[in-house]
């Protein structure tokens, strides 16, 4: 998968209406490419009985930085990792100046 991870949407094993009335995702997330019918870890939605929040974006829940992770209990890491969080937490350790 060698898409633009910001284009990503989420699937979520849970929903729930948050105080504004958006259905927002809760227990595990992946991260799902709107235009497949897969998530980024290659799991099938219509098998694995995930739901849909082609409105809702991976990085808005993120636990750490999310606005819409009030419900998250789990984030898959092989998604986070196709996504680039690992590679981009070992950027960030590298970004010191070289001697
Ligand atoms: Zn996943």
């Amino acid at each position: 998968m060698r898409r633009t991870p910001k284009d990503a949407a989420v699937v979520a094993t849970d929903s729930w209406t948050d105080p504004d009335g958006f259905r927002s995702p809760g227990g595990a997330v992946h991260a799902w490419l709107p235009s497949t019918n897969q998530t980024v870890c290659g799991r099938q939605l219509s098998t694995a009985g995930l739901l849909r929040f082609p409105h809702i974006q991976w990085v808005d829940v993120q636990p750490a930085t999310g606005r819409d992770a009030d419900r998250v209990s789990a984030v898959c890491p092989q998604c986070a990792a196709g996504m680039g969080a690992r590679r981009d937490d070992r950027s960030w350790t590298r970004t010191n100046p070289r001697p």
